[in-house]
């Protein structure tokens, strides 16, 4: 058996397709998405993530800003950037890179983002409609994870889902996502504690695998036929690359391929549909702000 690729690039692509109409009205009405990011220190990796979202908004003709501070900053003057951001009329969505440096606490900085231009849906006011089944946004990856299954055409309701991972922005969500109500999926999260995990793998229907670990999900682990989406890119050690390091996901692919009905790829399957998912978060935003948000 060899499994069907879901193709997160073609997927996104789609997504990017749907909200070229909304651009268009939103500019009829003299209104052009601006995403701001905020950034704190020299981190390459984050400062690639954030190149790669302003030119995501620059192929959709929406505006960004970034915002990079040095590591050296004051906690003070971040909340102050975003009590700006969140002032400013011409900034509909605000996102502050993470991780950040120890001295400034996520939490508070999160929390500081007026939840309606809170495009990573990260703030508590995001989190607890998300788990009450009534979202002002979704999270990004999670949005973009429910997309790709949407597209395998699989009907989710009653399947049994295994998320590997319980992180704030891809575990918990998605967790959350996939029991909701009209979605229906029986869900098991499991983390670093979970013990024999390759059993309650094999019992899974669809793995969403979030553990930050290299190829961690093996064939032996994967039920005949289950879909599998990876959310993990983990760089590991390639001397053939110029960069020294090749990008990987949670899921030994070329095994687990043979196995699944469904997969997708690492690089290539759950990250441009994050990035996707972002800009129609920034869109929304955007519509919110014009068409009256709910009164928080
Ligand atoms: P994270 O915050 O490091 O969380 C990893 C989770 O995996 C934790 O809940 C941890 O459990 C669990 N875990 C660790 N070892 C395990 C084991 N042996 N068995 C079961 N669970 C185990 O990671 P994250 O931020 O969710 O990201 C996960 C991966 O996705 C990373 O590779 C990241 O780069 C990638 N990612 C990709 C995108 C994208 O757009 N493509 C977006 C976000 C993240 P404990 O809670 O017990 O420690």
């Amino acid at each position: 058996m060899s499994s069907r690729l879901i193709d997160g690039k073609a997927v996104a692509a789609e997504v990017d397709d749907s909200l070229k109409p909304r651009l268009e009205a939103l500019r009829s009405r003299g209104v052009n998405p601006c995403l701001a990011v905020v950034i704190v220190g020299d981190d390459p990796a984050s400062h690639v993530y954030v190149r790669m979202k302003g030119k995501a908004c620059e192929k959709l003709g929406m505006s960004h800003r970034t915002h990079a501070l040095p590591e050296s900053v004051s906690e003070e003057d971040v909340f102050s950037l975003i009590d700006e951001l969140n002032a400013d009329k011409e900034v509909h969505g605000i996102l502050c890179q993470l991780p950040l440096p120890p001295h400034i606490d996520e939490r508070k900085v999160t929390e500081r983002i007026d939840p309606r231009k809170d495009v990573d849906a990260l703030h508590p006011y995001n989190v607890g409609h998300i788990l009450l089944g009534d979202p002002l946004f979704l999270p990004a990856t999670p949005a973009g994870i429910m997309k790709l299954l949407e597209h395998t055409g699989i009907g989710i309701a009653g399947l049994h889902a295994v998320v590997l991972g319980r992180s704030n922005i891809v575990g918990k969500p998605i967790a959350a996502m996939l029991m909701q109500k009209g979605v229906d999926a029986t869900v098991t999260v499991a983390h670093s504690y979970t013990r024999d995990l390759p059993d309650l793998t094999r019992q899974a229907d669809i793995i969403i695998a979030a553990v930050g670990k290299p190829l961690f999900v093996t064939a032996d682990m994967v039920k005949k036929g289950a879909v599998v989406i990876d959310v993990g890119t983990n760089r590991i050690e390639d001397t053939s690359s110029e960069k020294g390091y090749r990008l990987v996901g949670d899921v030994d692919f070329e095994a687990v391929k043979e196995v699944a009905s469904a997969i997708t790829p690492s690089p290539g399957g759950v990250g441009p549909m994050t990035i996707a998912m972002l800009m129609n978060n920034t869109v929304l935003a955007a519509e919110l702000s014009l068409n009256g948000t709910r009164s928080l």
